[in-house]
């Protein structure tokens, strides 16, 4: 069999929030693959660096752009300097997003006695920073894809890949904005897919289970002891296959969906999940 990511070698790839964890294993993928690729992050200095590093070690051209996902202006100017660096952009994954501590409730499900102290709750959430939450991962996806797909209309051909999440098809405890923002992206990427359909423009998401980094450090791990919280273990005892992901494991979905092996594939959300959203929890 011919390598089935073949087609992908040369083409210009946009990765928002591209400086993260999960970014980084999605950039390396992409480099691998031999893509030209563009890491655009609101850490300009971040993705500088982090391209530079990918870059040295794969020798693909990659190069960090900053880019705020919420903002159409600095989405324009980067672009801008993506085509002067790169050319015209063939794939775009919306990989900016994440959920907040202050856009997080304290307990998971209410009891008699929190009605006294209501600040845990749902009701103490602010509603600024669910606001926030669910404007990075929503209107995040939205504003650079207007911005970063006008490339594929001239050519008639392009990849969208959202980052989805586990808590899209059911909602996590806790994190309300930052599920209700996934759920709509899987939404979004349903309608964009049928919108896109006859123009050439492929649109599918990755919807990844659990994996350690910066944006969920603070739920899953206990900071005293370095071992699971309690929340953690729960994870790992519905996840089927009993670990957390590990950052590679999103690779090979990756690929599939950017590539030319899945041409007749749109609108879909693949779960990269070590069995968690086939579990009933018994
Ligand atoms: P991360 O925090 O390591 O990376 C997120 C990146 O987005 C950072 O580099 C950050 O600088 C950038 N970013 C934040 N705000 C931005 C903005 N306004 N404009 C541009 N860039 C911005 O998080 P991660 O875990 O690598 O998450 C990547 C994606 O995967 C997110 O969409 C997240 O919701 C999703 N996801 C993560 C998990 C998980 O277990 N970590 C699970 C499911 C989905």
């Amino acid at each position: 069999m011919n390598n089935p990511f073949e087609d992908l070698r040369g083409k210009v790839a946009v990765i928002t929030g591209g400086a993260g964890v999960l970014g980084l294993s999605i950039v390396k993928a992409m480099a691998a693959a031999e893509m030209k690729i563009a890491i655009a992050d609101i850490n300009g200095l971040l993705a500088e660096e982090v391209a530079a590093k990918v870059a040295g070690e794969t020798g693909a051209s990659i190069i960090g752009v900053e880019a705020n996902v919420l903002n159409r202006e600095s989405l324009e100017k980067a672009k801008e300097e993506i085509n002067a660096r790169l050319g015209s952009i063939d794939v775009l994954i919306n990989g900016a997003g994440g959920n907040h501590p202050n856009a997080t409730t304290r307990v998971e499900q209410m009891e008699d006695k929190d009605l006294d102290d209501l600040s845990g709750t749902f009701y103490g959430l602010d509603p600024a920073s669910f606001d926030s939450v669910f404007a990075l991962n929503f209107k995040g996806t939205v504003l650079p894809t207007m911005v970063f797909t006008t490339d594929m209309l001239n050519n008639h051909k392009g990849v969208v890949l959202n980052i989805s999440s586990m808590n899209s098809f059911k909602p996590l405890t806790k994190i309300p904005a930052y599920s209700a923002a996934k759920s709509s992206v899987n939404n979004f990427t349903q309608w964009l897919a049928v919108h896109l359909a006859k123009v050439g423009i492929r649109v599918n998401a990755i919807a990844p289970g659990f994996f350690i980094t910066n944006q969920n450090r603070f739920l899953v791990m206990d900071e005293k002891t370095g071992n699971y919280s309690a929340r953690g273990q729960k994870i790992v005892n519905n996840t089927p296959m009993g670990k957390f992901g590990e950052p590679e494991d999103l690779q090979g979905a990756t690929l599939f969906l950017l590539s030319d092996a899945s041409s007749f594939i749109t609108g879909i959300v693949i779960p990269v999940d070590g069995g968690y959203s086939a579990f009933g929890g018994v």
